[in-house]
């Protein structure tokens, strides 16, 4: 039986408040397909991702600060889908997309198909902070993130062998396909190759002030094509944040995100349906599930509850507790 003193203990592991929790992408991720040492590299790019965003918390900065710092991380890291490791367009290019959002004032801010920002989460935020307008793509975005003096790169610099690699076997598929359907037979092939995508980042924070932001950042899908634009940028589908009920980043084939308005639809289910942060998000991933949609998301509400639904093999994911104590997983 256990005591008072053991009670209280229980009781107290049981509030832990999370303030921070992060994913690097949702896939079919298997131990058995792991090197130790990619292993290692993607805990420790994690690792680092949820200790800088921690810093800025507890430094007393915004959930908006953490989210930035926390995405930066994984944008500059070539593991990620993000950033330099973005995966690549049919025609051969990167284009990436990203959004924030504040869960205090429900302000936002995306950019779509840009090619040349360093940080594109960084561009969404100026134009959440710097701009009257929630969304900008392609060149106009460029245009507005030279003239707010964020970092610009060759384009050359997202370029990845990797990712380039991955682009050639979604190419090969299609063409595959397109002789399948040339001889009157069905290929069983997905329309987007989404074996070939794993690793959008997203984060979501609460600071002291107990304000919640998300962010999410992507290259997309390889071998997207035609100017496609996922749900990562489209706030309410990849994204949401409302201090009333969570916060959400999503990962995963962006069609069935936009299709169920998956981040606002957590927050919807908690704000009208009385659902807590994990019934929501599990339903909404069980919604795309049926539809034939996979991914997975991370939610944080604003008593510090997290939750981490996926329904791949695996999801790249961390949290780090109001006391530093961090936590990775990749696997199921
Ligand atoms: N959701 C992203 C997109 O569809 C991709 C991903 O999360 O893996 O653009």
């Amino acid at each position: 039986m256990l005591g008072s003193q053991d009670n209280s203990q229980a009781q107290a592991k049981k509030e832990v408040k999370y303030v921070l929790a992060i994913h690097g992408g949702a896939g079919t991720i298997l131990k058995k397909n792991m090197t130790d040492s990619l292993e290692k590299a993607y805990i420790a790019a994690l690792t680092e991702a949820l200790e800088k965003g921690y810093a800025k918390i507890k430094n007393g900065e915004t959930s908006q600060d953490a989210v930035i710092a926390a995405i930066e991380v994984m944008e500059n890291s070539p593991l990620f889908n993000a950033g330099k490791g973005a995966v690549f367009t049919n025609q051969g290019k990167n284009e990436l997309d990203a959004s924030i959002m504040d869960g205090k004032t429900l302000k936002a801010g995306a950019v779509a198909g840009v090619t040349i920002v360093k940080n594109p989460i960084k561009t969404a935020r100026a134009v959440m902070d710097k701009s009257e307008h929630v969304m900008m793509i392609a060149k106009g975005a460029e245009e507005f993130a030279k003239k707010q003096g964020l970092e610009i790169v060759d384009p050359q610099y997202f370029w990845t062998q990797q990712r380039w690699d991955g682009l050639q076997r979604a190419l090969e598929r299609d063409k595959e396909r397109m002789e399948l359907d040339h001889d009157g037979q069905q290929s069983n092939l997905p329309p987007v190759i989404k074996d070939e995508k794993f690793g959008t980042v997203g984060c979501v924070a609460l600071d002291k002030a107990g304000n919640l932001a998300a962010g999410t950042s992507t290259g997309g899908m390889t071998n997207k094509k035609f100017g496609r634009v996922g749900d990562s940028p489209i706030i309410g589908a990849g994204n949401y944040a409302n201090n009333e009920t969570a916060a959400i980043s999503c990962t995963g084939w962006g069609e069935f995100y936009i299709r169920t308005s998956a981040a606002f639809n957590v927050s919807a289910r908690m704000k009208y349906g009385k659902e807590n942060v994990a019934s929501a998000s599990k339903a909404v991933i069980d919604e795309i599930g049926k539809l034939g949609g996979d991914g997975g998301m991370i939610a944080l509400d604003a008593h510090g509850n997290v939750a981490m639904p996926f329904n791949t093999e695996g999801m790249y994911r961390g949290t780090v507790t109001e006391d530093g104590e961090i936590k990775v997983e990749i696997y199921k």
